[in-house]
């Protein structure tokens, strides 16, 4: 298979994979980005006033849509990435009913206009509310691993909360992303959804656009970019920036289970998640069984199951890092071979660990495990919080209450107990990290931040003059003396402050009647 400029996208050679692919999306120019954000802008402007259940009304029949045709977002995301079949069906075309549904619940909660209870002594007659108000056009600027799937967390909330949306997708899943724009724009108002096209420079051109947030998702390099020029423009971004999630492997864990989950969790999309597990912390006791089990559940994996990697930039990322840790002396147990043509990496361990490796410290995105073997669960707390990244971390183990005590020592976003991840595509758990994984959060009602600003309306039905306003005179000074006294307790303080209240109000009627 081939795109339009000749290069080979997966290495996987089937007949039917043999097409010739539709030229890639052209570039959109600087006139047209700012025209999709200008565009949008008018939509939303309608958008906004709409109701949450309008809204819904119109993704749910989007996503269904979706669902009827997802043989179509399958095929594309095998076309353009290389993605297993199964993986298309589970990752990427299951999901968007659910999705939209359940970020429905978050947002219906999170938003719901908050009344705020005022103290009737210093603010009589008043009551005040928060509402949640969209911030306009959001801009979205994503990567390539989840072409679809990952474009949930910010595009469905976006619009629920009432705001429109330019997408910039990866250039390296241009046509996978645009079909979930082209699904949403067939049920949504005019104008509300765009796709914008070409690569980094396309999306820096989208936060300059004239954008009111932006969600990020990436590599920490182009992340800070992005970070820097939404502050230059003092407008929010939420900015997630990849992760290097580490498994612990204590003793006493369900060793079969452990293997099972561990290889799902690092191989699942060839492991471009950013969540995926890429490195195993072993208890000394346990780690030749470990990685003998794991070996030999690898070596029966069929390149079919596992797939190719998505692009030749990902392969060369990970052939050398296996090629450095190789060479600072971690025993390769299965894999390790770069192919001589296409994009299949094989599965690969690599035992015998540590932090002079490449493998250990960068994120690699591919189906790689590393193993570092430790002495106990507190050496693996301490590398997993001097790591890079704090996405995620899980320990596997039997001892639950254990667990726990030690998830409470984690400086990450999410600790899994016994699992991994799979609350990455969850609406209302939020999906967060720290240290280079960046300040974004996705998912949850804390993402809503992104998208709605809080406004607030306070509403005076008092007859009245507020006992602070001006004129300034000594009934002031009195009752300003009295309330002070009675904060702290000094007698006569708490009952003169009534007195002296209605006597300063009487003032400043006396003063304005004539
Ligand atoms: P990337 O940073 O190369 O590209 C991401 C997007 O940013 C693309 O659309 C790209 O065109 C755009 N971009 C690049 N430079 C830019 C710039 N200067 N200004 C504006 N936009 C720019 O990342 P990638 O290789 O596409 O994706 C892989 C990375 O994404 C990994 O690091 C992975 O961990 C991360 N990721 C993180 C999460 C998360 O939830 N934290 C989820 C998925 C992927």
């Amino acid at each position: 298979m081939s795109t339009s400029n000749g290069t080979s996208l997966n290495g996987v050679h089937h007949a039917h994979d043999v097409v010739r692919d539709a030229p890639a999306p052209a570039t959109t120019s600087v006139d047209h980005v700012r025209r999709a954000v200008a565009l949008a802008r008018s939509a939303q402007e309608h958008w906004r006033y709409e109701s949450l259940e309008t809204r819904l009304a119109c993704l749910q029949r989007a996503a269904k849509e979706m669902l009827r045709r997802r043989a179509e977002v399958i095929d594309l995301a095998r076309r353009e990435m290389g993605k297993v079949a199964v993986e298309g069906l589970l990752n990427e075309a299951l999901g968007p009913l659910d999705a939209v549904g359940a970020w429905g619940r978050v947002v219906r909660r999170a938003t719901a206009r908050r009344r705020v209870r005022l103290n009737p002594v210093s603010f009589p007659g008043k009551t005040a509310y928060v509402d949640s108000v969209p911030r306009g056009v959001v801009g979205v600027i994503a990567p390539w691993n989840f072409p679809v799937a990952g474009l949930y967390r910010p595009i469905l909330p976006a619009l629920l909360t009432g705001n429109a949306v330019v997408l910039k997708p990866s250039e390296f899943t241009p046509r996978t992303s645009a079909w979930f724009i082209e699904r949403l724009a067939d049920d949504l108002p005019e104008g509300l959804v765009h796709v914008v096209q070409g690569d980094g420079a396309v999306g820096a051109e989208l936060v300059a656009a004239g954008i009111d947030a932006c969600v990020f998702t990436g590599s920490p390099r182009a992340g800070r970019t992005v970070a820097r020029l939404c502050a230059e423009r003092g407008i929010p971004a939420s900015v997630e920036m990849g992760g290097k999630d580490a498994a612990v492997v204590l003793v006493d864990c369900d060793l079969e289970r452990t293997v099972a989950g561990v290889t799902h969790w690092a191989l699942s999309n060839v492991g471009q998640a950013c969540g995926a597990i890429e490195i195993a912390y072993v208890e000394r006791e346990i780690a030749d069984v470990f990685v003998d089990r794991m070996r030999r559940a690898w070596a029966r994996l069929t390149t079919e199951s596992v797939g190719p990697l998505a692009n030749r930039r990902q392969l060369d990322v990970v052939a050398a890092q296996v090629d450095d840790a190789r060479a600072k002396g971690a025993r390769v147990v299965c894999g390790g071979v770069r192919p001589n043509e296409g994009l299949f990496y094989p599965p690969t361990l690599l035992d015998r660990c540590d932090s002079t490796m490449s493998i250990v410290q960068d994120e690699t995105f591919g189906p790689v495990l590393a193993i570092a073997r430790i002495d106990g669960a507190s050496e693996a707390v301490r590398q997993i919080n001097e790591a890079r990244y704090g996405l995620g971390a899980s320990i596997w183990t039997s001892d639950v209450a254990r667990a726990r005590r030690l998830a409470e020592r984690l400086d990450v976003g999410v600790v899994n107990v016994n699992n991994h991840s799979f609350t990455g595509a969850i609406p209302s758990l939020p999906w967060s990290g720290t240290r280079e994984t960046g300040f974004g959060v996705a998912n949850g009602p804390e993402a809503l931040a992104t998208f709605v600003r809080p406004r607030v309306t306070a509403i005076d039905a008092s007859s009245s003059p507020d006992f602070y306003w001006m004129p300034y005179d000594d009934t002031l000074r009195d009752l300003g003396e009295a309330v002070a006294d009675a904060q702290i307790g000094r007698l006569g303080g708490a009952w003169k402050v009534p007195l002296l209240m209605r006597r300063r109000v009487q003032a400043l009627r006396r003063f304005f009647r004539g």
